[in-house]
C-alpha cells in the first residue's frame, strides 16, 4: 500500500542543497537567511531555549539542537570532530528536522552540513552589521577551513568588507580558501602569520578547529576599535582567545546559558556581563558605543539559528523539485490499525 501524501516527508539531499543554492545564488541564500534569523530573533521570548545538548568522547561531540516557537519544532543534529580531517572527513557535518507542533509530524528533513556554514556564515554577518566599524572594510579570517569562505562572502555581502587576509597552521587550507575565493569580488591577501593577516583589519574571524584551549589572538595583536568575530571555541575546553582580550571587550553571545559553557567566556567568571545579542536587534540594549570599542562576538550557535535556516529552506523548496517525499512516517489510513498495515504489506 502507498503511504498518504501527508505521511510523506520532504527530505533535501546534499545533492538538492547544493542545486538550491545554485538556484538563488550563495550571497543571495545567506541573505535571506540572515533576514530569517534576525526575525526569529527580534521574537526571541516566544521561543523555548535550552543549551544544546552534548555527548563528549575523546574523539569529539555529537550534539543536539532543539527549540520550538510553539507552532513549529525543529532540532539540529551535529557533530565536531576537529581530527576528522587529518582521515578526509568534515570536522562538522549535521541534519536536521522540522516538525508541526500541533500534529507532531515532521514537516522536514534536511542535510545541514552545508546549510550550518551558511547559517554561521548569515549569524557572523548579521551580528558583525550590529557591531562591526560602519567603515571596516578589512576582515582578517584565521582558520581557512570549511567554514572560512562561507564567512568571507557573507561579511562582504551583509558588511560591505572588501579584502579578506587569510591566515591558517595549514597552508593547503588558505591556497585552497584563496582559490575559491578569486573572481567573488574580494581583494584576497594569504598572509604568513596570524600577526600579518590581522594587520589593518577591522573585522577579526576566528574559525579554527582544535578540541583544547588555544591561544589563537593574543592581547598584544588586538588594537582598539576592532570587531572580532570568535566562531571557532564552541565547547567546553575549546577555546581561541587569550583571556585578557575577553576583558578589554564588549561581549555580545547568542544564548548566555548555553555560551557560558562552551564559549570564550568560560575563561571568566560565570557572572561576568554579556549582552544577548537578540536585545541589540531589538533595540533594548546598545550595540557598538564608539571608535575605540573592542566588541566580540563570543559565537557557539544557537538553535534558534537552525530554526530560522530549517523554516527557510522549507519555504523555498515549496513548488520546485529540489527535494524528494520521503516515506518515513508509518501512517495507516485507521490509525489504531497500525499491525494491519504490516500485514497487508506481507
Ligand atoms: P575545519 O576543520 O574545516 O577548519 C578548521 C581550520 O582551522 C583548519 O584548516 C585548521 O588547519 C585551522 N587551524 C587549526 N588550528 C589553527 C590555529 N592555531 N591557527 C590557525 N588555523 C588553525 O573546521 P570548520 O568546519 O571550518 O569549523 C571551524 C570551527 O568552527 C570548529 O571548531 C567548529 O566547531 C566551529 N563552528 C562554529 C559554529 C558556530 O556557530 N559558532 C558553526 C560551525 C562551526
Amino acid at each position: 500500500m502507498k503511504p498518504s501524501d501527508k505521511a510523506l516527508v520532504p527530505f533535501v539531499s546534499v545533492d538538492n542543497m547544493m542545486r538550491l543554492v545554485h538556484h538563488i545564488g550563495v550571497e543571495q541564500v545567506i541573505l535571506q537567511i540572515a533576514a530569517q534569523i534576525e526575525a526569529d530573533f527580534k521574537r526571541w521570548e516566544s521561543f523555548d531555549k535550552t543549551p544544546r545538548i552534548p555527548a563528549h568522547s575523546p574523539h569529539g561531540v555529537i550534539e543536539l539542537m532543539p527549540t520550538s516557537d510553539g507552532e513549529s519544532y525543529g532540532f539540529k543534529y551535529v557533530n565536531g570532530h576537529p581530527k576528522n580531517t587529518s582521515e578526509g572527513l568534515q570536522t562538522v557535518t549535521a541534519f536536521g528536522l522540522l516538525a508541526d507542533v500541533y500534529t507532531g509530524y515532521p514537516t522536514l528533513l534536511t542535510e545541514m552540513t552545508l546549510l550550518t556554514a551558511l547559517r554561521t556564515a548569515a549569524t557572523s554577518a548579521l551580528v558583525g552589521s550590529y557591531l562591526a566599524p560602519k567603515s571596516a572594510r578589512v576582515m582578517a579570517m584565521i582558520g581557512n577551513g570549511a567554514q572560512s569562505e562561507f564567512q568571507c562572502l557573507a561579511f562582504k555581502a551583509m558588511c560591505g568588507i572588501d579584502t579578506v587576509r587569510l591566515y591558517d597552521t595549514d597552508a593547503k587550507a588558505t591556497a585552497k580558501c584563496a582559490a575559491n575565493l578569486q573572481n567573488k569580488g574580494l581583494n584576497v591577501i594569504a598572509c604568513p602569520s596570524p600577526q600579518d593577516a590581522i594587520e589593518g583589519a577591522q573585522i577579526i574571524t576566528t574559525c579554527t578547529a582544535d578540541k583544547k584551549y588555544a591561544t589563537i589572538l593574543t592581547d598584544n595583536m588586538v588594537g582598539p576599535g576592532v570587531h572580532i568575530n570568535a566562531i571557532g571555541g564552541d565547547c567546553p575546553g575549546k577555546t581561541e582567545l587569550h583571556r585578557d582580550i575577553l576583558l578589554r571587550s564588549d561581549i555580545f553571545v547568542e544564548y548566555p546559558d548555553q555560551t557560558r559553557i562552551e564559549g570564550e567566556i568560560q575563561a571568566l567568571e560565570p557572572d561576568h556581563p554579556v549582552t544577548e545579542i537578540w536585545q541589540v536587534m531589538t533595540g533594548q540594549a546598545s550595540g557598538r558605543r564608539d571608535e575605540k570599542q573592542i566588541t566580540l562576538f563570543d559565537s557557539v550557535g544557537f538553535a534558534i539559528e537552525d530554526f530560522s535556516a530549517l523554516r527557510y529552506i522549507k519555504n523555498a523548496i515549496e513548488g520546485t523539485d529540489f527535494f524528494e517525499p520521503l516515506d518515513m512516517l508509518a501512517d495507516p489510513d485507521d490509525p489504531r490499525d497500525l499491525y494491519g498495515m504490516l500485514m497487508r504489506a506481507s
